[in-house]
């Protein structure tokens, strides 16, 4: 099968690329290792999305939504109708392996196919949900430890702990304390909660921290996670040990760098940031373009939404255009 373009990745921003190569008469193969959107999927389940629905629109198509703000439901039903009405071709739960250029085509190798599926131009559109920051401690990696908060019932009169200071910690913490967990602790390595934390949000965690319904330990560090307790770790008091049953650590996640080394992207060696032309999204390897989050590094990451990401696909689709006009 040969394809104008492959995009990895069926997220906003790929399904956004794969209409941009539809509309302008080019063929498009989605491959995606989950389901449709699959980010989004594993969101929390009752997550109300920052963005008002017109930011997160694509192809000019209206997002009508029942309140200011979308739900998480919402939008996977906008993306779902959006590939289903384009008649996007995506293949869902394949894995791309590998990546290799051959006659000036693009070979595409997954864990599915048989052989491997060919394209002219290659979109990485790849995400960052699938790999959290990892606090690398001892016990990291027990049951009750977990980097995607989903639903808050789970902790009813559970000693829970939260850690990070961004929006994902203080909306899983308040969700908690809410649905009565028996004691919510917030642990940030910063002496004050983030700045990016959304201004509607915070003042609500302000109050309960002041008023100790949510205790919050700032400068502090986990630095082990035992079955019944986790030991913290603060600037001016040293090491100490709390009881608890779940720890939610909301340390943000980071894109598949190894997955664009092994494509030949070349990255930032101090930022892991890919390199590539911000005109044209086209990474140092020819024809192979970078799009959404996946283009931040270790210090940008978080400014790339769906609001600026989907700006990508027309960039890349209009070099693309230009690149096959001029042949
Ligand atoms: P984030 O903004 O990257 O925040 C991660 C937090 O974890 C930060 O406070 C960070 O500390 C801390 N952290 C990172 N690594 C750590 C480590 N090794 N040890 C201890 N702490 C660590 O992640 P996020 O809150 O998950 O947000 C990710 C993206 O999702 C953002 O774009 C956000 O706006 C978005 N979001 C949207 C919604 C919504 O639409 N409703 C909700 C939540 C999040 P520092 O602050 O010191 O770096």
């Amino acid at each position: 099968m040969e394809k104008d373009i492959i995009i990895v990745g069926a997220g906003p921003i790929g399904i956004a690329c794969g209409i941009e190569a539809k509309t302008r008469g080019l063929s498009e193969l989605i491959i995606e290792k989950g389901c449709l959107t699959n980010s989004i999927y594993h969101f929390p389940t009752n997550l109300v999305f920052f963005s008002t629905p017109d930011l997160l629109e694509l192809a000019g198509v209206p997002f009508i939504t029942s309140g200011p703000k979308p739900t998480r439901v919402e939008i996977l039903t906008y993306y779902k109708r959006l590939t289903q009405s384009f008649a996007l071709d995506v293949h869902l739960f394949e894995r791309v392996e590998k990546i290799e250029k051959q006659d000036g085509r693009f070979l595409v190798y997954t864990n599915k196919a048989e052989t491997p599926y060919r394209a002219r131009f290659v979109v990485l559109a790849i995400g960052f949900y699938d790999h959290p920051n990892m606090l690398n401690v001892p016990g990291e990696d027990l049951p009750k430890v977990t980097h995607y908060y989903k639903e808050a019932h789970l902790y009813y009169n559970q000693k829970v702990a939260v850690i990070g200071g961004q929006n994902s910690a203080v909306e899983a913490a308040l969700e908690v304390y809410r649905a009565g967990a028996a004691e919510v602790t917030l642990i940030h390595r910063d002496s004050t909660l983030g700045r990016s934390v959304k201004y509607w949000i915070r003042p609500d965690i302000e109050n309960r921290i002041k008023e100790g319904s949510i205790k919050a330990y700032f400068n502090a560090r986990v630095v082990g996670i035992r079955e019944d307790a986790i030991v913290v770790e603060q600037k001016d008091r040293g090491r100490f040990e709390l009881e608890n049953d779940f720890v939610l650590a909301m340390t943000g996640y980071h894109p598949d760098y190894r997955f664009l080394q092994n494509v030949g992207v070349q990255l930032d060696p101090e930022t892991q940031k890919p390199i590539y032309n911000p005109q044209t999204m086209e990474t140092t390897l020819e024809n192979v373009y970078i799009a959404g989050v996946a283009c931040g590094g270790k210090h940008d990451i978080n400014k790339i939404f769906i609001e600026n990401g989907r700006e990508h696909a027309r960039l890349i689709l209009e070099d693309i255009q230009s690149k096959l006009a001029a042949k």
